[in-house]
């Protein structure tokens, strides 16, 4: 079973209920398509404000293997390249969640290898 957590932009979680990316994620569409043939399990839901690393932290403890970072994030997010590249120390990391697997203006950063 591959563990997954999915983190979505704060500002955007204000009006969001995170329907698109839950939709994605159980029917393994959009970024999820690739785990067809895999078990997968989400175990976290959460988004970047507050204290990012203690949850990050709390994600790797709980044994997630890799991170979705939103397509919201991608449109949105200041940094969202280097904060893939941190996050990609120590999880395997999906640059975008649900929509187009190219973003419009920013490029999807993935990070894979370790169990993906
Ligand atoms: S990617 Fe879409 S569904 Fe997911 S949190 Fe952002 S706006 Fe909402």
């Amino acid at each position: 079973m591959l563990k997954i957590a999915i983190l979505v932009r704060e500002e955007t979680s204000q009006r969001c209920t995170g329907k698109g990316c839950l939709r994605s994620f159980f029917a393994k569409t959009e970024s999820f398509s690739r785990y067809r043939d895999t078990d997968i399990e989400l175990i976290g839901f959460f988004h970047s404000g507050g204290d990012l690393d203690y949850k990050l932290a709390k994600m790797k403890e709980a044994g997630v293997q890799v991170i979705h970072v939103s397509t919201c994030m991608r449109a949105k997010y200041d940094g969202y390249e280097e904060l893939v590249a941190e996050i990609g120390k120590n999880f395997d990391v999906i640059g975008y969640t649900h929509g187009s697997c190219d973003g419009k203006k920013v490029q999807t950063v993935s990070i894979t290898g370790k169990s993906i």
